[in-house]
């Protein structure tokens, strides 16, 4: 499997700001915000895209939903946020490891959702 940025930043080998970690994932602030908070949740496991994952991947997936609400409600934005997982090419992915984006803090459009976030 090929290892990326994000691989490399789980694993501690470049250097990130965490604002939060367990033995399952990391979250750090995305590097180039597409809202005013933009976080990613980054599982340590290296699942390339969300089809990719199984069914032992369940209670990973579902603890990376639960840190997402756990975190957006630290960072003040519990009452509005969006969360969002881009798979595949066609779906605006470019890190081919799995995470969730939190996005907040400015008005989020009906119909946004389909331009994704990049
Ligand atoms: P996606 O397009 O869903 O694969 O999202 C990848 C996201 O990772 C983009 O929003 C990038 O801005 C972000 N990103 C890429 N490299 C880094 C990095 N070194 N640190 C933080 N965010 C990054």
């Amino acid at each position: 499997m090929t290892d990326t940025i994000f691989g490399k930043i789980t694993r501690g080998e470049i250097p990130s700001e965490f604002l939060y970690e367990d033995e399952q994932c990391v979250v750090i602030r995305d590097i180039q915000p597409q809202a005013p908070t933009h976080v990613l949740i980054i599982p340590r496991k290296p699942i390339p895209r969300l089809v990719d994952a199984e069914a032992d991947d369940a209670a990973l997936l579902g603890h990376l939903m639960l840190v997402a609400g756990r975190v957006a409600r630290d960072l003040g934005v519990g009452e509005g946020f969006r969360l969002v997982v881009n798979n595949g090419e066609g779906g605006g992915q470019t890190v081919f490891h799995l995470h969730l984006h939190i996005l907040a803090g400015r008005t989020m459009e009906e119909g946004e959702l389909a331009r994704g976030v990049n």
